[in-house]
């Protein structure tokens, strides 16, 4: 039954079998995030459109064609959250939590929005998972973001993952760096494609991005800024490596990488799964030190990261198998339907999940639909009272005293 509505292009529905896969991610994330003190928050699906130029970056690709911005009635301009840190230093703001007791750490999920051309494992409407560690400068909190993400990959059993570490340096010391690069850029400028030549003097460091042969070539012998990382930006990474190595966590130092956000300073850091192809990232982040300035508040060092749940599950190929069921009660008379219904209601209650017919079947149909559902038991409630309870998997069925049903149920004989 087909209908000529579909959902819209770069977007996906989540059916049944992809929506467990992602409840067990999503109580995995939590739990990593729990454990480590990171508080769940959530902030608006969409927010004034100047909160991204500003945060973001009017140079950033984001900025510059990726985002859904509408006019509200009273002609504001709103854009649909591309990203979630800008939003997050937003509300941490304006709630006042740079008065508390600092780092303040956050941990969230939900959807986010960006016009990008569609292809596996990159949509329109996305949904990321993430933390942000705001007010410490502190290289250990650079390692526990990392590391949270390293266990909640492994945790998860994502396959074939590597991690990809650079420094960008403080905002001051990428300044000299900037002019270096352009001068280079400058010096190949018939090499380089034209997006990259485009725009040597607004971002430079997306040269480093560039698909394109040429541009790639003229890369191979650009400065890089981890070389150039002096005094407390080199000895700021420093510490970051040597806790990774003392927590066992293998990284692969990538002088070329940058992303594509221009809030970020010091540690960057990229999560791989080369099986994915093109979109091969499954999680990345940074240290922000400027961003919060930026949006008008005072200096205030974070770092964080986000996780594209979509490419996680790619990358865990498999759909998650279906979790069945405690119990069916079944009836084998209408006139226990109120019963059913409260012995159901109790034995969710009490913790189990559990099942009653809701499409008028017969007692043959409510079994059928019982085994089809994956029931592991199936009370069976007669006309006169009494009760039965059955086993699925030997097919055992045995008289059950009505009154003890739910301790029996939840006494784990089976
Ligand atoms: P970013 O906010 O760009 O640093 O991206 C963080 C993570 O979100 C990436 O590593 C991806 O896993 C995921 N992601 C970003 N953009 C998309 C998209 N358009 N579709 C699906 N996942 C995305």
């Amino acid at each position: 039954m087909a209908s000529k509505y579909q959902a819209p292009r770069g977007t996906f529905d989540v059916l049944p079998e992809q929506g467990r896969a992602r409840a067990r991610l999503e109580a995995a994330a939590r739990e990593v995030f729990a454990r480590a003190g990171y508080e769940p928050v959530a902030t608006p699906a969409f927010e004034d459109t100047d909160l991204f130029v500003r945060g973001v970056g009017r140079s950033t690709d984001i900025v510059r064609k990726e985002m859904f911005t509408f006019e509200d009635k009273g002609g504001r301009s709103l854009t649909l959250r591309p990203e979630g840190t800008a939003p997050i230093c937003r509300a941490y703001l304006e709630h006042g939590m740079h008065k508390l007791a600092q780092p303040v750490k956050l941990a969230y999920v939900g959807p986010f929005f960006r016009h990008e051309r569609p292809q596996a494992g990159r949509y329109r409407q996305f949904h990321q998972l993430g933390l942000e560690c705001i007010g410490a400068d502190s290289p250990l909190a650079d390692a526990e973001a990392i590391m949270l993400l390293s266990d909640l990959l492994g945790e998860l059993g994502v396959p074939g993952v590597e991690l990809r570490l650079g420094s960008l340096g403080s905002l001051e010391a990428r300044r000299g760096y900037l002019e270096e690069l352009k001068a280079h850029l400058h010096a190949h400028e018939g090499e380089l494609a034209r997006e990259v030549r485009e725009r040597i003097d607004v971002n430079p460091l997306r040269a480093f991005d560039s698909d394109d042969e040429g541009t790639r070539a003229v890369m191979a012998s650009a400065p890089t800024i981890v070389e150039r990382l002096e005094g407390e930006d080199a000895a700021h990474f420093a510490e970051v490596r040597e806790l990774l190595d003392a927590a066992g966590i293998a990284y692969e130092i990538d002088p070329a990488l940058v992303r594509g956000l221009d809030y970020y300073t010091r540690t960057i850091f990229s999560f791989v799964c080369e099986e994915l192809g093109a979109q091969s990232e499954v999680g990345g982040g940074g240290r922000y030190d400027g961003l919060i300035e930026q949006l008008g508040g005072p200096a205030t060092p974070a770092v964080g990261w986000a996780a594209g749940i979509e490419r996680i599950l790619l990358a865990l190929g498999e759909a998650e198998e279906p979790a069945g069921r405690d119990a069916f009660v079944a009836i084998a008379d209408e006139g226990q339907r109120r019963r059913a219904m409260a012995l159901a209601t109790e034995l969710r209650r009490a913790g189990l999940s559990a099942e009653v017919d809701l499409a008028g079947r017969g007692l043959k149909g409510q079994l059928k639909h019982a085994d089809r559902i994956g029931a592991r038991r199936v009370v069976i409630l007669e006309a006169d009272g009494s009760a039965q309870l059955r086993d699925m998997g030997s097919g055992e069925q045995r008289p059950v005293e009505s009154g003890n049903l739910v301790e029996e149920m939840t006494g784990g004989e089976s």
